[in-house]
């Protein structure tokens, strides 16, 4: 497929369809999560390489948006194909830099590729509405136009699936994109950027700048960006969409969660066991919408308690890249310390630790290695409820009724993914209509939207108006025009001084 070398050693920006080095004399580190050691470094942009991928966004962005539906849809499908040929190699290089497990980054791949499927059917997607005969000899209808030149600016935990949510739409609605990947795992985004050139896409739609703050402030500021998109987390997503809304852009910023999953005393513990223990420790609990607290609701919490206990037990954990393991590392070894430190003080705050991820084994794999902790009798107001751990650690909540659990919920600041397990279809329907929370499941633990759908949270977890991907991502990217025409008839044609009304 002729990809050309991507060293792994330094890792560049990639501007108008080519990789570029950086000068700014700054960089970042790219850890293996798996051993602890340096395997690359990252470049981080000056202000003037973000002005140049800019300038070369809009550059391209002139003829991309001439470029006709079926040229565009015909880019993406063969985009499809490569991302689809070339997923073990995607899925290698997240394993390398993040740390998840093979299998698990085959996963993202896969819920990344749905977008560009999605994308595929653009011109179906950019139809607009017709009015015949709105007035008489008088026709309106509506275009939905691209923005121009839009970013995303991503974070670690899915460097291949997020960047995908965003430029499979951006691009498909013609704007051109510029990617600031998160600097923990930049690799992906350069080997993504190869792919898009080789679908056809032209060079300046689709831009990488590496890099901190510095890009990303200067993204804001700069006028020829018309939009921003952000996932990542809850201070950052805030401080984005104030700063980048205040410049007149558009923005839709997602943000961190805490996600309860509630169980009723009818749920079938084995399964509400299977899905918490999977949606909590899947991705080492690095998943914007893991299972971070159970709620148990009266009878159920000894018996959810030993199903899920028996589970973890049996969860190998070890380098991704290994087969047979189902967790690997932490992203940093700052991170895994922030994480031990919410275990560690949880007795304290009236908790209990009821497995205690620092003592397995496992923990002493490396340096980024944590075992699964599972902390009962949590409560809002402790640490460990209150803060988004980002780790694997699940919380057990106990409630007396449904209502109760159904206002914890609703309480806690963050709004992403919530979850029921019940054999109760009223309790669920209820559930679901009263739940404060952006994506909902019933017995489904992660219910991330299928990409005809769209992604997002409520509350802390997004600062915007629409959802990312799928209808609302198209909505997002794109502008409505509305035109009233009217072709001359010199028969009906007056002077009238009136306000133009319906005749
Ligand atoms: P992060 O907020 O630290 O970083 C995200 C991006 O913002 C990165 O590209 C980073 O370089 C940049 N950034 C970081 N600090 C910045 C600052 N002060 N100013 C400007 N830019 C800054 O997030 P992370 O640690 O990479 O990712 C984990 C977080 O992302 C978690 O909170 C998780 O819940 C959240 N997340 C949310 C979703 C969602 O859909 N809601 C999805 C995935 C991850």
């Amino acid at each position: 497929m002729g990809l050309s070398a991507i060293s792994i050693k330094r890792v560049s920006h990639w501007i108008a369809g080519k990789p570029v080095e950086s000068a700014s004399g700054r960089s970042g580190t790219v850890w293996n999560p798996a051993t602890g050691e340096q395997q690359a470094s990252v470049d981080f942009a000056s202000v003037e390489e973000v002005d140049t991928a800019v300038a070369a966004a809009k550059n391209a962005f002139r003829s991309w948006r001439a470029t006709p539906l079926s040229r565009r849809s015909e880019v993406m499908f063969k985009l499809r194909e490569l991302v689809d040929a070339n997923r073990r190699s995607i899925a290698g290089l997240i394993t390398l830099e993040h740390g998840k497990t093979l299998p698990d980054a085959l996963g993202e791949v896969a819920r990344g590729l749905e977008n560009i499927e999605f994308a595929c059917g653009i011109p179906n997607l950019l139809k607009g509405g017709f009015s015949e005969q709105a007035s008489t000899g008088i026709d309106v209808y509506q275009i939905r136009q691209p923005l121009g030149v839009v970013a995303g600016i991503t974070p670690f935990n899915f460097p291949a699936m997020v960047p995908m949510w965003m430029f499979s739409n951006a691009i498909a609605c013609g704007n051109a994109f510029i990617l600031k990947p998160s600097e923990r795992d930049p690799s992906v985004s350069l080997y993504l950027a190869e792919l898009l050139r080789e679908a056809g896409v032209p060079d300046g739609v689709f831009n990488v700048v590496q890099g901190d703050r510095v890009a990303v402030e200067r993204l804001i500021e700069h006028p020829d960006i018309k939009a921003i998109s952000f996932v990542g987390s809850t201070p950052v997503a805030k401080s984005i969409y104030e700063g980048a809304t205040r410049q007149g852009k558009r923005v839709q910023a997602l943000g961190g969660a805490k996600n309860h999953m509630v169980v009723l005393p009818d749920a079938d513990i084995g399964m509400a066991a299977d899905a918490a223990v999977s949606a909590a420790y899947g991705s080492a609990g690095e998943r914007c919408m893991a299972i971070s607290v159970v709620v148990a609701v009266g009878s159920v919490a000894e018996p959810l308690i030993a199903a899920i206990r028996e589970r973890m037990a049996k969860i190998k954990i070890g380098p991704g890249l290994e087969s047979g393991n189902e967790m690997g590392p932490l992203i940093t070894r700052e991170h895994r310390e922030r994480v031990a430190k919410y275990v560690a003080g949880a007795e304290a705050e009236g908790a209990s630790v009821v497995v205690d991820g620092r003592r397995d084994p496992a923990a002493s794999k490396g340096p980024h290695f944590l075992g699964t902790s599972l902390i009962d009798g949590v409560k809002p107001g402790m640490r460990c409820y209150d803060d988004e751990i980002f780790g694997p650690v699940l919380s057990v909540a106990r409630a007396a009724t449904f209502h109760e659990a159904l206002s914890m919920v609703n309480e806690n600041p963050y709004g992403n993914g919530a979850a029921i397990f019940t054999r109760d279809g009223g309790a669920a329907r209820q559930f679901q209509f009263d739940v404060e929370a952006g994506m909902v499941g019933v017995n489904v633990p992660i219910p991330v939207p299928v990409a005809y759908y769209s992604f997002g949270g409520w509350k802390a977890s997004l600062f915007g108006d629409l959802h990312m991907y799928g209808p609302e991502g198209v909505q997002f990217y794109t502008r409505a025009k509305v035109v009233t025409s009217r072709w001359p008839d010199p028969a009906s044609s007056r002077v009238d001084l009136g306000f133009p009304q319906v005749r």
